[in-house]
């Protein structure tokens, strides 16, 4: 079945479920990422497709766990980033973080108030994370001072599915060698 070696898999937007191939964008970053849009089609037999649109604006709500803090923003699909840094792994106890920038004029806190973080990296730069107190549900992150961007983690907004796959990862130094073999473990649809 094979195709390019290079095909990017992901969960189809309209069943959250189905796997999805690129249909027209089989390459690696680079100048592939000019392309005006990406088109994908899922296997699933309700035969889902989406567009995404490379450039277009969305609206992404998300929140913290436990639902004390909701906030809004928007964000353009497809800017979706890997960090595989070590601060990434600490803060997160996972293995990288994926964010998506969203201008810091586009964000808004709808309810609750984070808490705020100071996080200063060894290269001295100063950023703030905020979280929720209650569930630890990361909220933000973004520059100490006057901020532009504020970054947001795909998994805890409600249109994660919807965002394209990722167009770059950074801290490759510290990524784990396993990441690229998760096609090949064994899992099952839910818990068991
Ligand atoms: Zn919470
Ligand atoms: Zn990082």
């Amino acid at each position: 079945m094979g195709g390019t070696s290079h095909r990017h898999f992901f969960a189809c937007h309209a069943c959250t479920q189905g796997r999805g191939v690129l249909g027209e964008w089989n390459g690696r970053g680079g100048g592939q990422q000019t392309r005006a849009w990406r088109r994908w089609s899922c296997y699933h037999p309700r035969a889902c497709h989406v567009e995404l649109r490379i450039g277009a604006k969305m609206k992404v709500d998300g929140q913290c766990h436990c639902g004390a803090i909701k906030y809004e923003a928007e964000v353009e699909p497809g800017n979706v980033v890997i960090c595989n840094c070590a601060d990434c792994q600490r803060q997160s106890g996972s293995v990288f973080r994926a964010n998506i920038p969203a201008p810091a004029g586009s964000f808004r806190i709808v309810s609750g108030m984070p808490r705020k973080y100071l996080k200063i990296a060894d290269s001295g730069a100063k950023r703030i994370h905020a979280f929720c107190e209650n569930c630890g549900g990361p909220v933000y992150a973004c520059a100490a001072e006057t901020p532009q961007t504020y970054s947001l983690r795909i998994g805890a907004l409600t249109q994660r599915y919807e965002l394209g796959s990722p167009s770059r990862q950074i801290w490759m130094k510290r990524r784990f060698s396993w990441l690229t073999e998760l096609d090949d473990v064994p899992g099952c649809e839910g818990q068991s």
